[in-house]
This record gives C-alpha cells, structure tokens and sequence, in this order.
C-alpha cells in the first residue's frame, strides 16, 4: 500500500501540479506545522494516531486501485500517512480503506478525529456530472484481528462526512490548506476493538490523519483522597460515581466520592477524608505533628501546641503529656490545660429552707494561684441528665428553686488561670419538706395577730403591684423587695431566680447535655429519650378519640391519611383541626417516628409554626390533631392563586415563615426540609412551618432525592455544604429559606424547572444562582441572593431577615423597585459572584456586572467607593 518511494517533505512541497490534480495538492498537506497540533488533552488517551505511526500502518484499499498511500516523509523523515483518492471522473466509485484493528482498551465510548481535504467539484472541469463532496466512515467490532475479511454490509455506519472547506484550483495556486477537522464518537462498545473503514464514492479526498482516543477522568487528589483514572461511560450524559482513597496518613468514616463526567471532568466531590490523629492537612497531603505539637482527633482541623503545662517530645502526637505535679482528668479533653488538683475537700450545708440550700466551703489548700471563681454543679438525686452549674466569686451560696423535701447531689470546683480542679466528691442534701406544722404552731397566736400579718400581706401585695405595674418586670425595685418581705414565694413567681443571686453569679441548666439559657427554651432530641413513648407524653397531650370528629380526607402523608374535622376538649369550644391518623398494620418503629413529629411539634409555641393540639395514642388509629390550616400547603395554594396577591401580601407571607424559621433556630431546631410544600398557610393568609421529623424526615419528601452518601436529600432547596457533606444547620436551612422565597415571589414555581438534580448540584457549585422571578422586588432578590452566599458564614441570620422584611413592610415603597426586566434571564441560571470576593476591581465594574450601573454615581457620593466599603455593608444598613 506504500506509495511509491518516499521525497522528502521540502521536494514534496515542490511538486508542481500534472494532469491528475491529485499529486499537486497533497504536496501542500506535508506541512510540519501539524505536527504541532499532536499533543492531545490529558484526559484524551489516544489508541490509534495515524501521524505518530513510524512505520506501516497496515492498512488496506479495496479495490486496490482506489485509495493509495501517499508516502511522505516530514522534515525529520517521520512517515505522514496520508491517503488519498479522487476519481471524480468516473462513473459508481466504492473505494474502500480498512484500518487495522483498534484496541479499545476498556473504553466503552470512543472518539475519532479525522483531518483531511476535500476538493471542490465546481473547480473541476467535466467532473461535476460523477463528483462527490462526502465521504462515510463505519466500524465493525471484534474481539481479535481476525475480523477484518468481513464484508461491507456487516460494517455499521458512523456517520457521513462532509466538508466545511473544500478547495479550488486558486487555493493551490496560492498554497493554502484547507483543512478539515470532523470528530465523531462512537458508543456503547461492547468487544475488545474494532476496525474503522472509510468509503469514498466518488469524492477527490486527501485523509490527512486520523486519531482514535477515548476520554478519561485523569487521576487527581481532592479533599485528601486520590481518585483514580476512570474511563469516562459509555452515554454522553453518564455521570460515573468513584470513590476514592485516602492519601497517606488520612482516615474517612464513608469513603469520598466524585463524578467523572463524560467530557472527562470530575465534578461534585461528596465527603472527605481527614488527616488522622498526630497528622494535618498541608499541600493536600498529611503531615506529621511536630515535636510540642499535637492533634488529638481527625476532626481536629491542625495540629495545636500542648495546652500549658503539659509537653511532647514526640513526632505524631495524639495528646501532650502534663508536667510533674500537673494533671488532667481522664474526663478532660486533651486540648485542656494541666493543672495541679486544687479539690475542694469540705462543703458545708448552712441554711436549709423548703426551695433553698446555703452551702459554704473552703478554698482548697493549694489552689495553684489565684482563685477566679468557683463552678457549682447540681441536679436532684437521681436525675443527673438534668443538671445545673452555678458560678459564684465566693465560697458559699444559696442555691434556690430547689423542690421541697428533695434530695440534691452538689459538687464544687475551682478555677485559676491554669483551669478547672477537679470536682469536689458528691455532697447530698435534703431540702426541708412544705410544713404544715407551721399552720398548727401559730394557733397559738391570737386571732387578732393573724389578721394583721394577713392585713399587711394583702396591703404589701396591692401596693406593689400597684406600684411595679407586673410582676415580672424585673426592675422592680423598692416594691419587690416589700413584696419579699411579706410573702416571700413571689419571688419565685418573678420569672427567673435571678432576682435573688448575687449579680456575680451565672447559673446555666443543662438537660441531657443541651444547655438550657434562661429565658430561651431548647429543643430537645426525642432521640435522646431511651422509651420514645416518654418524649411523646412529656411533650404532647393525650386526647381521648371521642373528643375528635373525623370529616373529611385533606391529603396524604407518608404514614397514613391526613383528614380535617373538629376537636372538642371539655370544657372548651369545638374548633376545626387537621387530624393525622398512622394506617393500620404500622411497625413500631413507624409508629415511632410518627409520633416523633408529635414530640417534636410540642415543643414549639409560636404563632408561625404549626400548634400541636395533641395525640391519640391509648386507642387505634393512632393520631396526632393540630391546628386546621384552611388553605393547605402554600405551594399548592400559590399556584392555584397565581398572580393575586400584591407584593405586600406576599412580604408577609414571607415574613411569618422567616419568624416562624427564626423561633426555631433560636430553639436550636435545624428543619433540613424547608420548602413551600411543607408550609401550611389559613385562611388569613397566615403562614406557619410544618413537617417536622426524626429520621424520616426527607423520607416522606417526594422531593428528597439519595445522595451518593446514602441519605435521602431535597436537593434543590438544600444548600450545597448540606449535599456534599451533611451540614445541616441554621444557616442551611437560611439557603432553603432563600428557596422559599422564590417559590413565593413565582407563584408556587419549580426551583431550577426541570433541570436535573445533578445538573443542579454542578451549577450551583459553579456559582451559578436562580434568576430574579419576575416582577420581583429588587430588595427581596437580593436577600435571596444573600441566602445563597456559598459562605455560610455570609448568610444572613434569621433575625436579620425577620427585620429586612419589616424594614420593607414599612417602607412599602422600597418594593417599588424593581429587578430590572432587561437583566432578568428568563428560565436561565444567573452566576453569582459574592461581594468581595475580590471578582471586581472597582464598585463601578461590579456595578456594570449586575446591571445595577446607574447607580455607580449614588454609592460614590454615598462613600461607597470601594469594594471593601462595599462589603460592609450589612444587611441591617440596608
Ligand atoms: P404532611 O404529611 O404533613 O405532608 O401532610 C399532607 C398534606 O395534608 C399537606 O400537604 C396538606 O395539604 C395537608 N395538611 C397537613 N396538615 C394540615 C393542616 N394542619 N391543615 C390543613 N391541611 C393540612
């Protein structure tokens, strides 16, 4: 097949043109600038490049007078295999060319990219009649190179090929090369290899070179694991999940995973590893902990100095030896300070009252320094999960809102500028019983004393009240103190006990290891109840099924039908509810987590989130009743109101879920599945927040998708360090939020319409956000915008946008503005770069960006000059 002697490439181009045009243009073809366009992408393996092939390629013509090699050399004397044909004047040309075969190598989708001229027919004196400008390329899988003998019509056809450029005499006149570039791909493949063959019928071609490669996810180390080279799938839109290893050195509980695209990227990394004890991250790689220097858990972002009073001499420490003479408590955490033992060896109880203990003791021996202050922990006998820490200057206090004839455990540490001594031992003590001897003692006293002490109590009482105006007030300065003396347990009415600690004092409850701040209820985890039925009762109200008239079905739940009916308790007036029953032949553990949203539920009260009345538990069908929202879920609702509320409207609506929202992040509740679905909304167009679960939270979602790590997420209300790593927490239910808001401004519409849940992760990750809606206030877009700050951190807080939305509820014509139409991409993701983040050199081009220009003058006038002055701006400034 070799053309006849090779010339070399500088007489090649000196050629000049005969009676065949053939041998004139392929001279041009030997241009070693092409030799510059070898290097292929380093996710492109390539399996057959017919420019690199030194010597022959082996392939085959038939007839045999049909396409021939033209064998030239270039300017280093490397053969260029180009094959020509051109038999433009005669009649029914089926000229073949067979390749050899083509390992595969794995891959299941291949790519060819073919070079090559092709000749102008209108350039061609006499040859139009029989002229072709296309070729057509086929391919036959086999498993071995025994398959080349089949016959044409066991070739399947790729593709025919046409070219962008064909050329004319004058292009050769003036020597220039039109070269075309045409790539096709081919898919699934199921065999070992295969052949590629090239039909001409009848077209004057020059095939320059082709290349066969397929496209793989080059290996690469993100978040601590290496991810192998992975051959990308055999689909254009495959998405391949691989997981990957950790480097040297790191740990994982659930190994990471990425993508690798078909185009061979990788995209949408999912968890990671960490760089175990005595290790930390630098240059994507783990490094040991120094000398001096420790880490004592994978979770531990980098490795710390030994705390004071404690060392290492060792490479890779876990944790800092403590100093002689110094200590730590096996219950102290290794990031704490040794310290000599100071404990408090005595504590004495002093006055001892029905609510209230005094307790007294002495500043330890060796206290190692000075003493700041004193740590008082107490709980009652047997309940050690709900406990409360005191802090007091002193070494005595009276400790009160104790129950009466009660036992209480107290222990008492102290602490210096080196930290924490260890607890003293447990001391007990018994509050005094409610003494109704007292009653028996004073009827020895004159009829006559009673009533006065009773006269002065009365006047005391109505003079301070009058006085104070409320009882709970807690400046109530001269009057409280009267209302002290003469009938001591209001005090205890007073809200909090502050009222009687000395001001140096801090108390703090905890109740199973969750903080409790006074004045500010916290949620608590049913989970965290070892017999579900006890969270259940401590949080909701049994209600006897006979009080529950069951009318209508309303809707579905995940565990049973939800009805609307009326509830009437004794003593009370009948009043609708919302009534969901657990279908019959339920597992205990859906009952659970049934009434797990009941625990939940009843621990909230708030006029934005949906109000537990109770449950029915001692009688089937289990239940659980709740206030009736008249206007049902608000997505559902909006679209069926499409466009009738006015902005003001639909402020509020905003405002009551983001109050609602704000309530339970203050509660320290993390909803996970906010989204206008799970927002019922009454016929006063009040909104509250609903669907509240344990586990089974997402489970019920339609929305909720499986993420590659197994949990089940509603992808696009969620925010993306929540989809890569389970970070769920107030500021990512503040991205939700922001979802909400957009359902609501669009009537009910579909987050990022019908875009796939991967398409969605890929370009939020981009950067890319939803469009404004339409007709939507430029204030409220730009709080969505806030929402979605991929910064957590950036996010506005709850409280933050529960004042936005009231700033704008009162100033109704800061809506007016509104997101400008001509920057409003309908239907199409709008990319969002963050202030700040050092995207735009001026305020003016920032500006430019958003389409926001007009406005450069204002901010300049206003100080608003540069982008860090931006910046600072604050949600509260606006
Ligand atoms: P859920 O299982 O909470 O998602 O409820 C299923 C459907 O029942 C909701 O989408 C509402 O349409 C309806 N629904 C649930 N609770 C109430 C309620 N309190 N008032 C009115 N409709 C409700």
């Amino acid at each position: 097949m070799r053309g006849s002697g090779a010339r070399a490439g500088a007489a090649g181009l000196g050629c000049s043109g005969g009676g065949s045009p053939a041998p004139l243009w392929t001279c041009l073809l030997l241009c070693g600038a092409l030799r510059s366009l070898l290097a292929s992408p380093s996710n492109e393996v390539t399996l057959l490049d017919s420019r690199t092939v030194l010597g022959d390629l082996g392939w085959r013509a038939y007839p045999k007078n049909g396409w021939e090699e033209i064998g030239e050399v270039d300017e280093n004397y490397a053969p260029i295999h180009t094959y020509q044909v051109c038999k433009v004047m005669e009649q029914n040309q089926n000229n073949w060319l067979l390749t050899s075969w083509i390992s595969n190598e794995g891959a299941s989708r291949i790519f060819i990219e073919l070079k090559f001229t092709l000749r102008d027919c209108n350039s061609l004196p006499g040859g139009l009649g029989t002229c072709k400008e296309t070729f057509n390329v086929y391919y036959f899988e086999s498993d071995d190179a025994d398959g080349r003998n089949v016959k044409e019509n066991q070739y399947i056809k790729i593709d025919t090929i046409a070219a962008d450029e064909s050329f004319t005499e004058l292009d050769l006149g003036d020597r220039v090369m039109k070269l075309n570039t045409e790539v096709r791909d081919v898919g699934p493949l199921t065999k070992k290899g295969f052949y590629l063959a090239f039909q001409d019928v009848g077209a004057c071609i020059a095939l320059v070179s082709v290349r066969v490669y397929y496209k793989k996810c080059p290996s690469v180390i993100r978040n601590l694991a290496l991810f192998p080279d992975t051959i990308t799938g055999a689909d254009s839109s495959q998405l391949l999940e691989v997981s990957g290893s950790c480097v040297n050195h790191s740990v994982t509980d659930e190994p990471p995973k990425m993508h690798c695209s078909a185009e061979g990227e990788w995209l949408v990394p999912i968890g990671k590893c960490m760089c175990k004890a005595g290790y930390e991250e630098k240059n994507s790689t783990c490094q040991v902990c120094r000398p001096g220097f420790f880490k004592a858990s994978p979770q531990s972002p980098s490795c710390s100095k030994c705390p004071p009073h404690s060392y290492t001499h060792e490479e890779a420490s876990t944790s800092c030896l403590c100093e002689e003479h110094y200590f730590r408590r096996e219950s102290d955490p290794p990031t704490m300070a040794c310290t000599t033992p100071s404990p408090i060896s005595i504590v004495k109880k002093g006055k001892i009252a029905k609510n209230s203990i005094s307790l007294s003791w002495q500043e330890p021996d060796r206290p190692n320094g000075i003493i700041l202050e004193y740590e008082i922990k107490y709980f009652e006998k047997d309940q050690e999960t709900s406990y409360t820490i005191i802090k007091s200057k002193e070494t005595k206090i009276t400790v009160d809102g104790l129950k009466p004839a009660s036992t209480y455990i107290f222990q008492i540490r102290a602490r210096t500028a080196a930290g924490y001594g260890g607890f003293s031992r447990r001391f007990e003590f018994e509050t005094s019983p409610v003494s109704v001897a007292a009653s028996s003692d004073q009827s020895q006293i004159p009829i006559i004393a009673v009533s006065v002490t009773v006269g002065v109590i009365l006047l005391a009482v109505v003079i301070g009240f009058l006085l104070s105006g409320s009882c709970c007030d807690h400046g109530c300065g001269w009057a409280s103190s009267l209302r002290a003396v003469a009938y001591p347990s209001l005090i205890w009415r007073c809200g909090y006990s502050k009222a009687k600690q000395d001001p140096e004092e801090e108390k703090m409850h905890f109740h199973n290891g969750h903080i409790k701040l006074p004045g500010v209820r916290t949620y608590i985890d049913p989970h965290t109840y070892e017999d579900p039925n006890q969270a259940v009762h401590e949080f909701a109200k049994e209600i006897e099924a006979s009080c529950i008239t069951i009318e209508r079905v309303i809707g579905a739940g995940e565990f049973g039908e939800v009805c609307s009916g009326r509830l009437k308790l004794p003593g009370k007036r009948e009043f609708p509810v919302a009534i969901k029953t657990l279908k019959v032949g339920y597992t205990e553990k859906q009952r659970r987590d049934f009434l797990g949203e009941a625990s939940i539920m009843g621990q909230f009260d708030h006029p934005n989130i949906i109000h537990l009345e109770g449950v029915v538990t001692k009688s089937k069908p289990v239940m659980i009743v709740t206030e009736y929202m008249e206007n049902g879920s608000l997505d559902t609702f909006l679209k069926k109101n499409d466009g009738q509320f006015t902005v003001i409207q639909l402020v509020g609506m905003l405002r009551g879920i983001a109050s609602g929202m704000k309530y339970l992040s203050d509660m320290g509740y993390v909803h996970r599945d906010l989204a206008a679905r799970n927002i019922l909304i009454n016929s006063n167009l009040v909104c509250k927040v609903s669907d509240f679960g344990l586990s089974r939270v997402l489970e019920d979602d339609p929305e909720a998708a499986y993420t590659t790590r197994g949990g089940k997420i509603p992808i696009r209300w969620t925010a993306p360090e929540a989809i890569a790593f389970r970070k769920f927490t107030s500021a990512s239910d503040v991205w939700s939020y922001g979802i909400v808001m957009w359902e609501v401004v669009s009537y009910g519409e579909r987050p990022y319409w019908e875009m796939t849940n991967q398409d969605v992760i890929k370009a939020v990750e981009e950067g890319y956000r939803l469009p404004s809606p339409m007709d939507c206030p430029a204030a409220l877009y730009q709080l969505m915008l806030d929402c979605w700050q991929k910064d957590r951190n950036s996010r506005p807080k709850f409280d933050e946008i529960v004042s936005m939305l009231d700033k704008l509820i009162r100033n109704p014509s800061s809506l007016k503005t509104l997101v400008n139409a001509s920057s409003r991409v309908s239907n199409l993701l709008v990319e969002h770069s963050p202030l700040g983040s050092g995207a735009y050199r001026s305020v003016g081009e920032w500006l430019e960006a958003i389409k926001m220009g007009r406005y450069t003058e204002i901010f300049m006038e206003n100080g608003y000059s540069t982008m860090d002055a931006v910046a600072q701006v604050t949600l509260e400034s606006c």
